[in-house]
């Protein structure tokens, strides 16, 4: 249920809480993209207690909630979206705490960390599993939810524990053997990620770092990561008579059970393909990238005649690994 309540009602919502709101807070700057509309009502929570009583007014209230990562692989419509977005980019969400669970080699950081910084943090103190994370932008939280990864491994891979708070406020802690990652997909419900823990394993330092540099070299070289874009707009679809195989295989590793979007959108002849500011990449087929000031429906658009072309040239529906955020409907 959906209720209607004014952005300036929402935002009194939560004046005796621990939290910075802001109302018609553009969200492009939010966003690898760097287009698209307002959220009626931001919020960035100071601390778990906050976050939990919001989340559990919200729920009684029927106001949407909405979390942002570090927007890298958002779109959001050019009219923005209602009810309330969360940001946890305060301090008490981006806290990395080493030896969190009395081992050496486990290390937990908040929802909010920036995954580069912690794949850098890991290498300098010798710390080795997150490094196949090497060139990919997120927060902890939004890489745990997309179960980001690529070719090298997958963040489920290392993780030893996450923990969510409910749509209803309440906290879960999910060992890692209770959690199946996916192909950019987890089990984990509905829900805010609030921090995950890691384990990993000590090596030495010069190593890690030079696997990371490697890493991010094999990442610069296919992909454009100097343009605005959202990374790979699509998921790879599963090769045909895959269906029944193991589905772990989370890091959509193409020589597997899973064909190349790009590939594919390649084949279609679709590569530098435009519209209005937005642009198949000539780097990468399943990369779109925009110029400053492209509309998200342009951007839409050319999603849109992507999946057209490719289903008309190889008969395959391509589903969107971006996730698009328009009004009315979270
Ligand atoms: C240049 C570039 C290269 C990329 N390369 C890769 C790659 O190699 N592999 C790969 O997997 N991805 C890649 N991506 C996509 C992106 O990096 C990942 O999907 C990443 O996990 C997004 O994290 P985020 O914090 O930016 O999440 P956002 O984009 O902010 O959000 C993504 C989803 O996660 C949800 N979410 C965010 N935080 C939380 C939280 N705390 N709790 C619950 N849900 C949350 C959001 O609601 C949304 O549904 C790339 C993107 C770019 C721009």
């Amino acid at each position: 249920m959906t209720t209607i309540v004014s952005p300036s009602g929402t935002a009194a919502l939560f004046a005796d809480l621990a939290v910075r709101v802001e109302t018609d807070a553009p969200l492009a700057a939010h966003t690898w993209f760097g287009i698209g509309g307002r959220a009626d009502v931001l919020v960035h929570p100071m601390d778990d207690a906050s976050l939990a009583t919001l989340l559990r007014r919200c729920h009684q209230g029927g106001i949407p909630v909405r979390v942002l990562g570090s927007g890298a692989n958002l779109l959001v419509s050019d009219e923005g979206v209602d009810g309330v977005v969360v940001k946890l980019d305060e301090p008490a969400f981006r806290e990395v705490k080493a030896n969190a669970v009395g081992s050496l080699e486990a290390l937990r950081a908040g929802a909010g960390a920036d995954l580069a910084k912690l794949v850098n943090d890991c290498a300098r103190r010798g710390l080795d599993g997150l490094s196949p994370m090497a060139g990919i932008p997120a927060s902890v939280g939004g890489a745990i939810r997309m179960n980001a990864g690529g070719r090298f491994g997958s963040i489920g891979d290392a993780v030893h524990a996450v923990a969510l708070l409910e749509p209803d406020g309440s906290l879960k802690v999910f060992p890692a053997g209770e959690i199946r990652f996916g192909y950019r997909e987890t089990s984990l419900p509905a829900g805010v990620v609030l921090w995950a823990s890691f384990a990993l394993r000590e090596e030495d330092p010069l190593k890690v770092r030079e696997r990371v540099k490697e890493i991010f070299s094999h990442k610069k070289s296919t992909q454009p990561l100097a343009e605005h874009s959202a990374g790979c707009v699509f998921r790879n679809p599963r090769k045909v008579g895959a269906e029944g195989a193991a589905s772990n295989a989370g890091h959509g590793d193409t020589t597997g059970e899973r064909e190349s979007a790009g590939r594919l959108i390649d084949l279609a002849g679709l590569k530098g393909r435009s519209i209005g500011g937005a642009r198949v990449s000539d780097r990468h087929g399943n990369f779109v990238t925009v110029a400053p000031g492209t509309r998200t429906a342009d951007v839409e658009a050319l999603i849109r005649l992507i999946r057209e072309r490719v289903r008309e040239t190889s008969g395959i529906e391509l589903d969107t690994e971006v996730v698009i955020w328009r009004r009315g409907e979270a």
